[in-house]
């Protein structure tokens, strides 16, 4: 998949001012952003570029640059910060065009007071606390959707909030250009795996599109067995064998080429399929779903889409960070008091990226859809926080209701399991967690990621326009119900 690194994508820092302070000010301004853009540059928090624009101090001026962070394309979003006073009718006409991701920072230049030579000069430039106060009435008036983020420039939780939005914000902007292919419909029969297309379309930017599967069988037949060899080598590096069926795994490679090139003719980073829609193909792809998640792209079982767009959408946000984010699944639970645990696992398909030792590459039965024993990557998932996310439609609306959960070490060999696994306890206790998941209507597909965080995910909600539920230490039934039905209030308004 040719994507653009991380570090490729733009927020533009728009400082506000005014005439008024003359241009000795005014150049002193200039220069205290460049130096913040450059430091913030620096820093390991902030995964994109920041790039200072201007000193905006008049209504052209920042329509002009509103318009031009719409049209860019590496242009991920805009922070603006008031480092003096901006008189906010100034903004309005720009706000009012904004369609890229709007991050207020509410900091200031110097960290401290300087007790002996402050004196109305300083003040004058200094003067964040009431400047930006100005900038975040209007926005507030105009309901616009942003992040705020507070405190010292330089402070690393600072950095760390801009950094975490900036991945959201990239989410934001990698969401308008995100293709799913789908390999045949959806399961039948199954509820949470439908939904709107065309509304997804119009609120989030997703095409989903079906093709019929086949036309992935014309592809696996073009497959050549130099580019098999090519992708078993590749296994062998990443993978351990734990069979000597090389036929299967040979099998299995060729689904992978077959499908990378499909899935990259039509630009698409992310798929779905069915065991119930498999035509002349001899396995359900396992290992070959799952490498092909290690390198980025979305997957869903059952035609799940919204599953599958929303692991590519996750493991984009969370690039480079390096704890890993797959497609999951409730599937059990060891009900020992006191001691709850779920057991996450698919039929095949879960990403090695969870793993901090080599998967083994094993064949076994798969007992449903009547093909051949698939070649499959088995593991545990490695112990950490982490979240499991599930976006579904509520019908006119999209939810997206994130768990916080701690992964622990399985507590069980469990050597008869023919499938990767990960033990969680989710929060606040298994036992209020399942139900308050039930209460809100997440499905039984998710997505666990040890990199995003809830935060994460709210402002990639807020900045789409999806209703956000979290799950968290904090949450109880009580909490939740009262939540739900203002929240279905609020929606129905809108
Ligand atoms: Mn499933």
């Amino acid at each position: 998949m040719n994507r653009k690194p991380l570090k490729d994508f733009e927020f533009w820092f728009l400082v506000g001012s005014q005439f008024l302070y003359g241009p000795e000010t005014l150049q002193k301004v200039a220069e205290h952003a460049q130096i913040m853009a450059s430091n913030l540059n620096d820093a390991k928090m902030i995964p994109c570029k920041v790039v200072y624009k201007a000193t905006v101090k008049t209504t052209d001026e920042i329509t002009k640059w509103v318009k031009e962070a719409n049209y860019d394309d590496n242009c991920a979003g805009i922070i603006t910060w008031m480092h003096t006073f901006s008189p906010s009718k100034m903004w309005i006409n720009g706000l009012e065009l904004l369609q890229k991701p709007y991050c207020h920072l509410h900091t200031q230049f110097n960290r401290n007071i300087p007790d002996k030579e402050i004196d109305m000069d300083f003040m004058n430039l200094n003067q964040s606390a009431h400047g930006d106060r100005e900038h975040g009435f209007i926005s507030a008036r105009m309901q616009m959707k942003r992040k705020i983020v507070v405190g010292y420039w330089e402070d690393e939780d600072v950095q760390q909030s801009l950094g975490r939005w900036m991945r959201s914000a990239v989410g934001a902007v990698e969401s308008r250009n995100l293709k799913v292919v789908r390999f045949g419909d959806n399961m039948r029969n199954v509820a949470v795996t439908e939904g709107d297309k065309v509304g997804a379309q119009m609120q989030l930017g997703w095409q989903v599109n079906t093709w019929g599967v086949g036309d992935l069988i014309n592809e696996l037949e073009a497959v050549t067995e130099a580019e098999v060899d090519a992708q078993v080598k590749i296994y062998a590096q990443l993978y351990e064998f734990a069979t000597d069926d090389m036929e299967t795994v040979r099998y299995q490679a060729r689904e992978e080429v077959a499908m990378k090139k499909f899935l990259d003719r039509e630009g698409a980073q992310a798929f779905t399929n069915t065991f119930e829609d498999l035509q002349q193909m001899r396995q359900l792809p396992g290992l070959a779903s799952q490498d092909l998640m290690l390198q980025g792209y979305g997957y869903g079982g059952e035609g799940d889409w919204k599953v599958s767009a929303m692991t590519s959408l996750i493991k984009r946000m969370t690039e480079n960070m390096g704890g890993g984010t797959a497609f999951m699944e409730d599937y059990t639970y060891d009900l020992e008091k006191g001691k709850e645990l779920s057991l996450g696992a698919h039929m095949l398909e879960v990403c090695p990226s969870l793993s901090d030792k080599k998967a083994k590459i094993e064949i076994h039965e798969l007992g449903i859809g009547g093909r051949e024993p698939p070649a499959r990557l088995v593991f545990e998932g490695h112990p950490g926080n982490a979240i499991v996310a599930s976006l579904v439609d509520m019908g006119g609306r999209l939810r997206l209701i994130v768990q916080d959960i701690e992964v622990v070490k399985p507590i069980y060999k469990m050597p008869n399991l023919p499938v990767a696994r990960v033990m969680w306890k989710p929060a606040p206790d298994l036992k209020t967690g399942a139900h308050l998941w039930i209460l809100a209507g997440g499905a039984h597909h998710s997505t666990l990621s040890y990199d995003a965080d809830a935060q994460m995910l709210e402002d990639w909600c807020e900045i789409m326009g999806v209703e956000f539920v979290h799950i968290s230490k904090q949450s109880s039934v009580e909490g939740m119900k009262q939540q739900l039905f203002l929240s279905d209030l609020a929606w129905k308004l809108r």
